[in-house]
């Protein structure tokens, strides 16, 4: 999602609040049959836990993946249910397997049709301002850009109901792919133009989009929820796109421009 010559769009400094003493995710542990040691599914309330919880899925994997949420940690990520969908959503499964020794560093990686993933640290950014301050899970959230679904996984794991619009035809298959072994069953896959939203599951407690265009489509404000926050990059000034937050409430849209960030082009139609 971040553009490719620019894989690391600028990260604050402490991007989120969240309190907990670290490591969060690790404290209650449940031993694994591989002698590793996986955050409990049990402390997770949304579907895929449980699905996880049965398959054991991602013994392997979870030493380095545990190192990449302690990064995380260590770059200012500290909301517990973040650090904790990172913890359990296996980040190799989403890249070709040539890049899978790459999967846990914090770097952007092409996942084909000129399209990128984001590094863990800016998807981690967009997820804690969805989410901060307020009861996890959160309602039904529309994600804008599925690309490989790996941040559709981790939102599965911190909303009720996902849905998630893709435009490109191979990457809404590569996603349905990927996501397939995980049968995650509140994640919903569309192939749609998302620059006009998804009507049928408005209006969301969440809308995040990996895209940006020159402003926030007008859908998107009216399919937000009362009550409801919206995450997104935006072209709002000529050549800077930055990250936009917009709170709706019963008094209207209220919206807050946070740092530069350099996300793939919002594009409309399908390919
Ligand atoms: N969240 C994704 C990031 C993918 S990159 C992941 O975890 O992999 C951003 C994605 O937005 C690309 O796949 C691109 O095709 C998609 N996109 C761009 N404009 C779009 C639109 N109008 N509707 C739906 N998807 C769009």
């Amino acid at each position: 999602m971040v553009k490719g010559r620019v894989p690391n769009a600028p990260g604050p400094a402490n991007p989120s609040r969240g309190g907990g003493r670290f490591p969060v995710s690790l404290e209650r542990v449940a031993p694994t049959a591989a002698g590793g040691r996986v955050p409990d599914p049990r402390r997770l309330s949304t579907p895929l836990a449980e699905a996880t919880a049965v398959a054991g899925v991602g013994l392997d994997s979870a030493a380095v993946r545990q190192a990449m949420v302690r990064r995380l940690h260590a770059t200012g990520v500290t909301h517990p249910a973040v650090l904790q969908a990172f913890g359990r959503i296996e980040r190799h499964r989403f890249v070709d397997s040539a890049l899978a020794a790459q999967a846990y560093e914090d770097t952007a990686l092409p996942i084909g049709w000129g399209q990128t993933i984001s590094k863990p640290t800016v998807v981690a950014r967009m997820l804690a301002l969805l989410i901060e301050g307020r009861d996890v899970p959160v309602g039904r959230v529309l994600e804008i850009g599925t690309g490989c679904g790996y941040q559709a996984a981790l939102l599965s794991c911190l909303c009720r109901e996902v849905y998630s619009i893709e435009r490109v035809r191979g990457l809404h298959d590569k996603a349905r792919q990927h996501l397939r072994p995980l049968r995650i069953p509140n994640l919903h896959l569309i192939l749609g133009d998302g620059t006009v939203g998804f009507a049928r599951g408005a209006p969301y407690a969440g809308i995040i989009a990996a895209a940006g265009g020159d402003d926030i489509p007008p859908a998107w404000l009216e399919q937000l929820a009362v009550g409801g926050r919206l995450v997104a990059p935006a072209q709002l000034r000529p050549g800077r796109q930055s990250l936009v937050v917009v709170e709706r409430t019963a008094a209207g849209w209220q919206r807050r421009v946070l740092e530069d960030v350099w996300f793939v082009p919002l594009k409309s139609g399908l390919e």
